[in-house]
């Protein structure tokens, strides 16, 4: 499933193409974009802006209409010229956005709506979801303060709960908790503040570099039976949670109770 660092990219580049243009055409299979009599008609409006919250990718038209897109595990944009070969099949298209410039096309996208900027703030998902890995304006205070309030959970879980922290998948689980040394399996509970702030501190330092440059190789992602680039261990893989993603990590980087490495840190322990 792509990433936030993922979207946050696609979102750019879309940005790029279309922002300040006009709609030329618009097509998709999705009937609640497209339904005759409403008066939400896309054609002729202009894109003011392409961005992203979380995982979600919003497209702003002018006019208070907002598209809202999902790609859930398969869904992707891409940015074609006009009678340029779409990189994939037909029946794949949901949604087409084309302008003089450029024609914008969601492929396999299975979540699309429209909406108007205050109801997309007041509808569930993006008004349930946590502070977003990759804002510019980051509450990192608060998404520890989430996490903690969920001491029962195991560390690998929470990270993936958009409510808690928006924007994180299964690849920057992995590698924010490896980065962070903690287990993914550790309940939240045996955790030192400390240690959920290691984590929350890496996850946004290694998904904002992914965002502005191309992804980074990975330490632990899909490196199972492989050395850590760290102590030569080698990395385990297992599922994890209720919808078993599959999380990797060292056993010897990321022991399931870490030693307090600071007499510092042994006392955070006990407040
Ligand atoms: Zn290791």
């Amino acid at each position: 499933m792509p990433e936030g660092d993922t979207i946050f990219r696609a979102a750019r580049t879309l940005d790029r193409a279309l922002a300040g243009r006009t709609v030329i055409r618009f097509d998709s299979v999705f009937s609640q974009l497209t339904r005759v009599g409403e008066t939400v008609a896309i054609c002729g409006r202009t894109i003011e802006r392409v961005d992203a919250r979380g995982k979600h990718l919003l497209i702003w038209f002018s006019g208070d209409l907002v598209l809202r897109t999902h790609m859930r595990m398969h869904g992707s944009w891409h940015i074609y010229r006009p009678g340029e070969r779409w990189q994939r099949p037909h029946a794949d298209m949901r949604i087409v956005i084309a302008t003089n410039e450029y024609e914008a096309v969601a492929f396999s996208v299975p979540v699309a709506e429209l909406t108007s900027a205050r109801d997309l703030e007041r509808a569930a998902p993006v008004r349930d979801l946590g502070p977003d890995i990759l804002a510019n304006q980051f509450d990192a205070a608060e998404v520890v303060r989430r996490i903690e309030a969920m001491p029962d959970a195991e560390i690998g879980d929470a990270l993936l709960d958009q409510r808690v922290i928006a924007g994180i998948g299964n690849i920057f689980k992995s590698e924010s908790l490896f980065a962070a040394r903690v287990n993914p399996f550790a309940r939240i509970g045996e955790l030192s503040r400390a240690d959920v702030e290691r984590v929350v501190d890496a996850a946004r330092r290694l998904m904002r570099a992914s965002a502005i440059r191309r992804p980074a190789r990975s330490a632990v992602y899909g490196r199972a039976g492989r050395p850590c680039r760290r102590c030569g261990a080698v990395i385990s893989r297992r599922a994890q949670g209720e919808h078993a993603r599959v999380t990797y990590w060292c056993a010897r980087c990321q022991p399931v109770s870490p030693k307090p490495r600071s007499g510092d840190e042994a006392n955070s322990r006990t407040i």
